[in-house]
């Protein structure tokens, strides 16, 4: 009448899913994600280019799933619910220790490390939300949205306040910028995130994109570029 049904050891009911991870360049250990943070509009040609005034919005974020993050090098299928699939080259910081209201002079002691990324984005439903006000999700967060790069220790590469971002469709230059250009540099928008989540230890947190976005077609290779670090490549099937 009571208690455990036969054969309940505890457990799961159903099998655990895989922790999502990343490559680490240069080692064999990986990167577990935690979540994946992503700011919006973070550099002033591109807040224009998206209908934004770049002198007056403080940043705002929105969120991947951890199981959309997919390592640079890989063939994707092309994403399904999108006639108009787009690049954003991006800089990814990765957190090794995490904490709440945390100064910006202090962030850069919780970052482990940086990547190349690609916020991939179906701009057709990121519109459509747009208009119905409604949320970002299915536009930014469908499977294998958030490509990045071999992650780079910052013990070895150094904090990356500058240097040129670029993405590459084929071989067609796209996107090419300064991260010297953010509206809000990496230690502002550690801050302000942790202002409105507890970060932790394996967080993931897309730092915005420069201008240039555009389409990638099935069949054509994204490439994202970001100087001292590995590319993150993406083929489309
Ligand atoms: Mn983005």
């Amino acid at each position: 009448m009571t208690g455990p049904p036969d054969g309940d050891e505890g457990g799961f009911v159903v099998p655990p899913p895989p922790r999502p991870s990343l490559p680490v360049a240069g080692r064999t250990a990986r990167w577990p994600v935690r979540r994946i943070f992503c700011v919006g509009r973070n550099y002033s040609e591109h807040a224009r280019e998206m209908g934004g005034d770049p002198g007056r919005e403080p940043p705002f974020f929105f969120q991947k799933p951890a199981d959309a993050a997919v390592g640079g090098g890989a063939a994707l299928p092309f994403p399904p619910a999108t006639a108009d699939l787009h690049h954003e080259a991006e800089l990814v910081v990765a957190l090794g220790r995490g904490g709440a209201g945390i100064a910006p002079e202090a962030a850069l002691d919780h970052v482990w490390g940086y990547a190349a990324g690609n916020d991939l984005t179906r701009r057709d439903l990121q519109a459509e939300a747009k208009a119905l006000r409604r949320p970002w999700d299915m536009a930014k967060g469908f499977d294998a949205s958030a490509v990045v790069g071999p992650l780079h220790a910052a013990a070895e590469v150094g904090h990356l306040s500058q240097g040129r971002i670029a993405c590459r469709v084929d071989e067609v230059l796209r996107q090419e910028a300064d991260l010297a250009e953010m509206i809000w540099p990496v230690p502002s928008v550690l801050a302000h995130l942790s202002r409105l989540v507890r970060l932790a230890p394996g967080d993931l947190v897309f730092t915005g994109t420069p201008a240039g976005v555009g389409p990638i077609r099935p069949g054509q290779t994204c490439t994202v570029e970001i100087a001292g670090l590995l590319p993150a490549a993406v083929r489309f099937l």
